[in-house]
């Protein structure tokens, strides 16, 4: 180092440039200084550290090292002067290099030359170089790496001096760049907080919504955003808890849309889904504040009515049925629905609400089987009731004994004015309560499975009485009502043939009647019984025929000879233009698909003159006969009112 005592002897030139030499170490140290104690990102400080030491130092090339924290590496984080943008982001091995050696050391290279390495551990630029000065950079907590000198500009080697003044510079950087290096970590603590934060806050939100949209799912029906069954029955005990306080009346409707399943079946699910939410928004439209409506599932809803009275109760379903017949758009159809309604009341019918829901269902099924707009509950039709499971027992045992009994109904050809057929009703005369009417007591027969020990006994009490009727010389045929359930039994084509070949009855004459619905239940499983009904030649005839949603691409594919255009269309006939349409383009398209037409529930005269001259081929109702027992029909068979064909007219 230099004493002070040996300025007084320098030449005075000589002295002016150390002092100036020194006025520029101290402003590098100054600086150093301002970045050991500022806080500067790690880039920025090496960058100066590296401008600063090439100053300082004379050398054509300054380079900073970083050793990697597995200590298996070490990159070149800056580099300024010749070359440099080779060296910067280079990575090597800690093996390799004289940073390699002074890294493994943590001691200072200087006055080497490169000639004393061995060759393997040379890359490019060290070979290149002719001068290097390499000291390690040591922070207070770790080992950090080194700062080297390439080459002295202007040639020659770096000397004692430019050792000392790296030395300096190397021990007070150190500090920098560990404070930057600290500085750093926190930032991407801090930056990863941040992140964190920003996920978290972005994570909480999605949480919420899938929270309100969870809730809002709890209680309501997510296609039409209705209250679903458990808002429904919450509303429910409430207007009950309500009607008890205030000691008035309140009621339950429950509304099933009939042939939703075929629109779905037919049309697609996504026309259906639609269409639910159609009828949602009609049903709402016509509903009062206070008044609440939902959907339980599939095509049944439910409206609650606080304060309500059987009169009230009335004007709301005509408004909700009014409102159902407005067409409901959907794709490029329009839709007008039809429903059945079951209404309960409280507290007539039940104290709490599953009771009332059940009572409502039972309502609603009524209504179904009647055909009728809505049912109130009526306790004596109840499944559940005491009465109905004795009246169960009834019918198990009526249908073992083989008890029911059959009405037979003419029909007759409007050309010809004669009767060519009869159709078997069945009949249930109950010991006690006497004739029960078929819709009464076929749902029972359908739910409690007996559908086909009872369907197999009527085929043969009908199968037989045509028989006498044959061989008296009527030329009749006869027709038995089929069930959904029978399209099922793929026994029933063979035990079909038993029944014909053990009364001796021609195939010929029999049909059985099938409704729209039936088919469209399952149409595929249908097809194939129809199928082979049609092969064995039996007669089959699409019953209620209007009612339903057959499709007319179908309607072709079915081995059917006859429809029977429903009874609610012939009705209004005369009154109703729209009705009058149905029936004449019902019997054109059954001419042009080659089947013939069967008018049901003809009443008056007018009537069946109308149908003969739409072409109608066949007419049945209370005009021409009201159903008859087997003794009844022979007797009016024999009275001629309307002539029969007879196997001596030639006419078959
Ligand atoms: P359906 O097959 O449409 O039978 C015609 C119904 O209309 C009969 O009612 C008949 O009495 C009634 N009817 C006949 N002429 C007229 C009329 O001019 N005006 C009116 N308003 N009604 C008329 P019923 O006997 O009560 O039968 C009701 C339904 O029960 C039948 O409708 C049929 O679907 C079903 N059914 C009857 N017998 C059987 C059976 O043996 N098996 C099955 N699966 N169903 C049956
Ligand atoms: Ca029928
Ligand atoms: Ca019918």
């Amino acid at each position: 180092m230099v004493k002070p005592g040996d300025l007084v002897n320098e030449d005075p030139q000589a002295l002016k440039e150390r002092l100036r030499q020194r006025e520029a170490e101290l402003s590098i140290l100054r600086e150093v200084t301002e970045l050991v104690s500022g806080a500067y990102d790690l880039q920025t400080v090496f960058e100066r550290v590296a401008v600063r030491a090439r100053d300082l130092i004379r050398a054509d090339t300054v380079a900073i090292a970083l050793l990697a924290h597995d200590q298996k590496s070490y990159t070149y984080c800056a580099a300024v002067g010749r070359n440099a943008e080779e060296i910067l982001d280079a990575t090597l091995p800690i093996e390799v290099g004289i940073c390699g050696w002074v890294l493994r050391q943590q001691k200072p290279w200087w006055r080497g030359t490169l000639e004393q390495l061995n060759p393997q551990e040379r890359n490019r630029w060290e070979q290149q170089a002719g001068t290097v000065i390499l000291l390690p950079l040591s922070g207070r907590r770790r080992f950090l790496g080194g700062i080297a000198g390439i080459n002295k500009q202007g040639g020659g080697d770096f000397d004692q001096r430019d050792f000392e003044l790296l030395s300096l510079f190397a021990s007070q950087v150190s500090v920098a760049i560990e404070n930057a290096m600290i500085l750093e970590e926190l930032n991407t603590a801090g930056r990863r907080a941040d992140a964190y934060r920003e996920k978290l806050e972005v994570l909480n939100g999605r949480l919420k919504r899938t929270n309100s949209d969870l809730q809002r799912l709890a209680v309501r029906d997510p296609l039409t955003g209705l209250p679903n069954r458990t808002l429904i029955m919450d509303r429910l005990r409430q207007a009950m808890r309500e009607a008890h306080r205030n000691e008035q009346n309140m009621a339950l409707i429950m509304l099933d849309l009939d042939h939703f399943k075929e629109v779905n079946d037919a049309l697609g699910h996504s026309v259906g889904d639609n269409l639910l939410i159609g009828v949602g928004r009609s049903l709402g439209s016509v509903l009062r504040e206070p008044d609440t409506l939902g959907r339980l599932g599939g095509d049944e809803f439910a409206i609650v009515l606080p304060d309500t009275d059987r009169e009230s109760i009335a004007t709301v379903v005509d408004k909700l049925q009014a409102a159902l017949k407005e067409p409901i758009r959907v794709d490029h159809n329009s839709f007008s629905v039809g429903a059945s309604m079951g209404v309960a009341l409280y507290p007539d019918h039940g104290e709490d609400a599953s009771s009332l829901l059940k009572c409502a269902d039972v309502a609603m099924y009524s209504a179904k089987r009647t055909r009728g707009d809505y049912a109130v509950y009526d306790p004596l039709e109840d499944q559940h009731n005491p009465d109905r499971l004795e009246m169960l027992q009834d019918l198990r045992t009526a249908i073992q004994e083989e008890a029911m009994s059959i009405a037979f109904q003419p029909k007759l050809d409007l050309r010809t004015n004669r009767v060519t057929g009869i159709e078997a009703l069945a009949r249930w005369i109950h010991p006690q309560r006497g004739v029960i009417p078929p819709f009464e007591f076929i749902p029972v027969v359908e739910h409690t499975g007996l559908i086909k020990p009872f369907t197999l006994q009527i085929l043969d009490k009908a199968v037989a009485f045509c028989k006498q009727c044959v061989d008296m010389g009527y030329l009749l045929d006869v027709a038995v009502n089929l069930s959904a359930h029978n399209l099922r039994d793929p026994n029933l084509p063979e035990q079909i043939g038993d029944i014909l070949s053990r009364h001796n009855l021609d195939k010929r004459f029999l049909t059985l009647e099938i409704t729209e619905s039936a088919i469209m239940h399952e149409p595929e499983r249908s097809l194939d019984i129809l199928n082979a009904l049609d092969r064995m030649g039996v007669d089959l005839s699409i019953d209620d025929f209007g009612t339903g949603y057959s499709s007319l691409s179908y309607l072709k594919r079915l081995p059917v000879k006859q429809l029977k255009i429903d009874r609610s269309f012939v009705g209004d006939l005369i009154e109703d233009r729209d009705d009058a349409m149905i029936v004449r383009s019902t019997i054109d398209l059954a001419h042009n698909l080659g089947l013939s037409t069967v008018a049901e529930g003809v009443e008056t005269e007018e009537i069946m003159e109308r149908l003969l001259e739409m072409g109608c081929d066949l007419a049945q109702g209370y005009l021409i006969s009201r159903p008859l027992s087997a003794d009844d029909l022979l007797s009016y068979l024999a009275s001629g009112e309307w002539k029969v064909s007879r196997a001596s007219d030639g006419v078959a």
